[in-house]
C-alpha cells in the first residue's frame, strides 16, 4: 500500500511519518518510508536545489519542473519497485503538496500540475492521503522549535499564503473523499498517531 502524509508546514507529518513505520515494521509488514521532494540519490540532489538559500532561487514553473522531475525520480526507482515487492510505502508529501504549493500561484494551476505528474509519474497517486490539519498558532509554536534558518525561511512567507496552502489541501481533500482522511494534528504526536492508525484500519 502506498501512504502519503500531507499538510502544512508544522503539521507534525514527519514525525507521524516515522511513528507509523515504526508501528508497520512492529506488525512484521515490509515498510520504507521516503519523503518529498526527495527519497533517491537523485531526488535529493534536486532537493538541496530547490530548499538551498542560495542563488535567486526559481520561477514558478522552473519550480514545478523539477518537483515533478524529482518525483519522477523517485517513484520511478523506488516507489514503484518497493510496492512491487509488496512493501508499503509511506510518503511524507507527494504529488498533493505540489497542487497546494506550486498549484497555487498565478503561473500554474492544478490541471497543469496533474499533466506534469502524468508525464513525469504516470500520474501515479496514493491509495491513502492522510491529511494532516492544525490550526495556524499550533503549527507557528512547533516552526519556531525548530532552528533558526529553517523558521526563518518559513517565517517569511505570510500567514495567507499558508492559509491558502491549507485551503487548496481542503479542497482536494473534499474532491476526493476515497483517497484522503483528514486527520486532526493539534494534539500530541501520541493522540495523532492514534488516528492514523484507525484511518488505516490498524488497531492500536
Ligand atoms: O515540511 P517539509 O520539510 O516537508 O517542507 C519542505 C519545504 O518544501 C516546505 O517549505 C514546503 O513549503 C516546500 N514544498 C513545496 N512544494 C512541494 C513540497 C514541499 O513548496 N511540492
Amino acid at each position: 500500500r502506498f501512504i502519503a502524509l500531507e499538510g502544512g508546514e508544522g503539521a507534525g507529518k514527519s514525525t507521524q511519518c516515522r511513528l507509523l513505520a515504526e508501528a508497520l515494521t512492529a506488525r512484521g509488514i515490509g515498510t520504507v518510508v521516503t519523503r518529498e521532494p526527495g527519497g533517491t540519490a537523485g531526488a535529493e540532489t534536486i532537493r538541496g536545489l530547490l530548499l538551498g538559500t542560495e542563488g535567486e532561487g526559481w520561477g514558478p514553473r522552473a519550480e514545478a519542473l523539477l518537483f515533478a522531475a524529482a518525483r519522477s525520480d523517485h517513484v520511478e526507482r523506488l516507489i514503484r519497485p518497493a510496492l512491487a515487492r509488496g512493501e508499503w510505502v509511506i510518503c511524507d508529501r507527494f504529488v498533493d503538496s505540489s497542487r497546494a504549493y506550486q498549484g497555487g500561484g498565478t503561473a500554474l494551476g492544478d490541471e497543469d500540475i496533474l499533466a506534469l505528474h502524468r508525464i513525469g509519474s504516470g500520474g501515479l497517486l496514493p491509495d491513502t492521503t492522510l491529511l494532516i490539519e492544525v490550526i495556524p498558532e499550533v503549527a507557528a509554536v512547533r516552526l519556531d522549535a525548530r532552528d533558526q534558518g529553517r523558521a526563518d525561511r518559513i517565517g517569511g512567507r505570510p500567514a495567507d499564503y499558508h492559509a491558502g496552502v491549507a485551503a487548496r489541501f481542503a479542497r482536494m481533500a473534499a474532491a476526493e473523499p476515497a483517497r484522503f482522511v483528514r486527520i486532526d494534528g493539534n494534539g500530541s504526536p501520541e493522540q495523532t498517531h492514534a488516528a492514523v492508525l484507525h484511518a488505516l484500519g490498524l488497531e492500536t
